[in-house]
């Protein structure tokens, strides 16, 4: 069996080194995703955009200062998330992905989610809600909520750019990411009293 630090590097060197689309052929780099490969929440974002090409990391540009900043605020430190995108290449001009770049890029996010296994993975915009998700998007309605498919729990909610172009969004994403944060403590508060076996009123008074 290959060990598993072996399988994530392995995978990392096969995005920085893919050649599966035309992007491979424009771009300065892959940007594979950062961010613990054991985090409980994964956010994903639409593609890299020009400051990211450049540095090789997600969401560093203006749209991640303002991501950093609504998760930190929030009470989630952004090193503690896995953050990555649909597609793991900046296209020309940060036009939207094509659905051929889309279909390309896919096996990676997919053996990503398999490998990490989050608990959350938050969808950051349309783009990502309209690839992992099979329902029709309508952000409208959507965002600040989990939706349960395959096994996964998706949380949809704003693309951090939204709120750089209209700045009226900014509560709605201030209060989806208060809601990530409740649902994160949720799901561990759970885990706990699965782990010490916490006795419901029922068996506590059976045992007096
Ligand atoms: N927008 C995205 O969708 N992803 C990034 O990494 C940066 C900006």
């Amino acid at each position: 069996m290959v060990p598993a630090t072996v399988e994530w590097e392995d995978l990392r060197h096969e995005i920085l080194t893919c050649q599966r689309c035309p992007l491979a052929h424009s771009r300065t780099q892959a940007v594979p995703g950062v961010g613990p490969n054991t985090a409980r929440l994964v956010i994903i974002g639409e593609a890299p955009g020009r400051q990211e090409d450049l540095q090789g990391e997600p969401f560093v540009g203006a749209a991640g200062k303002l991501l950093t900043k609504l998760l930190e605020d929030a009470g989630i430190p952004r090193k503690t998330v896995f953050i990555t995108n649909t597609v793991k290449c900046r296209p020309p001009d940060n036009r939207p992905p094509t659905q051929e770049e889309k279909t390309a890029c896919r096996p990676y996010l997919n053996r990503q989610l398999a490998f990490i296994k989050p608990k959350i993975i938050a969808l950051a915009g349309r783009v990502p809600a309209e690839a992992l998700l099979d329902t029709s998007v309508r952000m409208g309605t959507m965002h600040g909520k989990t939706h349960q498919q395959k096994g996964h729990t998706f949380f949809v909610m704003y693309h951090p750019a939204a709120g750089l172009y209209s700045q009226t969004k900014i509560p709605d994403m201030e209060e989806d990411m208060e809601q990530l944060k409740q649902l994160l403590d949720d799901e561990s508060s759970t885990k706990k009293t699965e782990a010490t076996g916490q006795l419901s009123l029922g068996q506590f008074l059976a045992d007096e």
